[in-house]
């Protein structure tokens, strides 16, 4: 473990996955969390494949296995003059190959079981009831006080602390996320049980598959989560004004906004009974994301909070936890310094969020166009999508491979830089570029010194003390292992004590 200390503000999503991403670099991480306990109960999340690929990688999903869904299509509908309309269609098992990763959808409260869970194994500290009220980066290290008095010193402080940010009002006074347009977001969720009981014809419109039903000025959202006992219902729907926070809504008025909608849908949004809107907001784009020491800095909402019709918000925290991460593991190697790793994560992510802010825009935007030409354009672009499917689902990726959906949010193909994006390797990718593009590169050879002292420092300074590596090994163990699974040597037998049972078992032919 390296002697620096890292503090992280905020055990959301974001400040989770930074802890996990930052441990995994070898630092000593603290999260402080002001609630008395992490997470938010209700609503699902969908986990794109940019995003299930870190989850993955960081052993998260094991712990969850059983509540993550991945559906088996992905489809866009639209309702027209009492005619259903099948605009849009994904099919996840094509992107998947694509990808090589998978979509999932799961309820926001067991995201947030397993990735505290991995939080704990990773060795963080997670302090709750740790509310961070005054922050002094004047000088080295940088000093965070809680509302109960606590003081705690860190080299490097990431404030993951959402839209209401305290560390984003310590660097940015009076800075705050507004909304862009006067789309709101309604959450809920339905037993299956429930629903079948009450909406029979339900089993013809849901199930392991992810629904989107537009319509002029909002859009309906249903998937399962909780491994397939319940629907996630989310909606989206203009309001009159502009909404900058949650709000009681009048249940009537809210009808009112479906009421164009398939018979289906206003009876499932009936059933859910919504009290609440959700604000949904959109932080200005600020030139920096830190201090000017370059060892205060932000992720997620508390600095690129953006529209959830992308479904892009907390994996866009997630990967920047997982960039940070990966640049202050050089920083653990001596390869670089905080603030550089710092200035490279802003380079590289910060035209990234901004790209994805605009692109959740958009997608609400065509989500819920008002026009009934622009819907008829819309819903006619997707024909051949709809089409290409109906006709051979096995060969469809080789038809036309020039097409490109218009449902952003849905087809990889049309962004490729956020879908098969892997925030790791671009923090790698921009600590490889600085290193290589500064230094001496020797005239013969062409290599780079930087880039040599990079890899040649991991020979000979791993970052990993591996002196309880004799101690506690059982070097005989393993070989034996070794030789099962790759059954080499029939020299095994004889030398780690195989017995002919297991020769024959897993030794045969090799
Ligand atoms: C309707 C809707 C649907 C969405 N769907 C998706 C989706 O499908 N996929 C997706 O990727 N994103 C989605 N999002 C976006 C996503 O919810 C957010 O982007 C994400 O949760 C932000 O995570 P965060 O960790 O940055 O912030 P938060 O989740 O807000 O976490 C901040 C944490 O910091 C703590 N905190 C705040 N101030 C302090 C302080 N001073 N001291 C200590 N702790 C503090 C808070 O208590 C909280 O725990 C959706 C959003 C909405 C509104």
């Amino acid at each position: 473990m390296s002697s620096l200390r890292v503090g992280i503000v905020g055990a959301g999503i974001g400040g989770l996955a930074a802890a996990i991403a930052i441990s995994r670099s070898g630092c000593s991480v603290t999260i402080l969390e002001q609630g008395s306990d992490i997470g938010e109960i209700g609503a699902g999340i969908q986990l794109h494949p940019n995003v299930s690929r870190l989850i993955i990688r960081w052993g998260v999903d094991e712990f969850i296995k059983n509540d993550l869904v991945e559906p088996e299509s992905i489809n866009t509908w639209d309702y027209v003059n009492e005619e259903l309309r099948l605009i849009g269609r994904t099919d996840p098992k094509q992107l998947k190959k694509q990808a090589g990763f998978p979509w999932w959808v799961v309820r926001r409260d067991h995201l947030y079981t397993g990735l505290a869970q991995s939080v704990a194994e990773h060795g963080a500290k997670l302090l709750v009831n740790a509310r961070v009220e005054k922050i002094d980066d004047t000088s080295k290290p940088i000093r965070v006080t809680t509302s109960s008095g606590i003081t705690y010193e860190f080299d490097l402080l990431v404030g993951a602390d959402g839209l209401k940010s305290t560390v984003r009002q310590y660097i940015y006074p009076g800075l705050m996320p507004y909304a862009p347009n006067k789309l709101c977001a309604y959450r809920g969720i339905l037993p299956f049980s429930l629903l079948y009981k009450e909406i029979p014809e339900a089993k013809l419109y849901v199930g392991n598959r992810l629904d989107t039903w537009v319509g002029a000025k909002g859009y309906v959202l249903l998937y399962p989560t909780t491994g397939g006992k319940e629907l996630n219902v989310v909606t989206a729907a203009e309001s009159k004004d502009y909404v900058s926070k949650m709000e009681d809504i009048d249940i009537e008025e809210f009808y009112g906004f479906y009421a164009d909608f398939h018979p289906f849908i206003q009876k499932v949004l009936r059933l859910v009974k919504y009290t609440k809107r959700w604000p949904l907001l959109q932080t200005p784009r600020m030139p920096s994301w830190s201090n000017k020491h370059k060892n205060v800095v932000m992720i997620g909402d508390a600095i690129h909070a953006m529209q959830n019709h992308m479904a892009q918000g907390a994996g866009t925290a997630i990967e920047d936890g997982a960039f940070l991460g990966q640049a202050i593991s050089e920083v653990v190697r001596g390869v670089i310094t905080v603030p550089e790793a710092v200035t490279l994560f802003e380079q590289r992510r910060m035209p990234k969020a901004w790209i994805k802010q605009q692109l959740s825009f958009h997608s609400g935007t065509m989500y819920s166009l008002t026009k009934p030409e622009e819907r008829e354009g819309r819903n006619n672009s997707g024909r051949f999508e709809v089409a290409r499917w109906e006709r051979n689902p096995a060969r469809h990726e080789q038809d036309h491979i020039e097409y490109r959906s218009w449902i952003v949010s849905r087809c990889a193909e049309t962004v490729k830089s956020l879908w098969y994006y892997d925030a790791e390797a671009d923090a790698d990718n921009a600590v490889l570029e600085y290193l290589m593009n500064r230094g001496k590169v020797d005239d013969f050879t062409q290599v780079s010194e930087n880039l040599s002292h990079k890899w040649r420092s991991i020979a000979f300074g791993n970052g990993v003390d591996g002196t309880w590596v004799e101690d506690e090994v059982d070097y005989k163990h393993m070989k034996n292992s070794l030789y099962k699974t790759n059954g080499v040597a029939r020299d095994g037998i004889r030398e780690y004590g195989l017995n002919e049972e297991d020769y024959s078992r897993y030794g045969k032919g090799l």
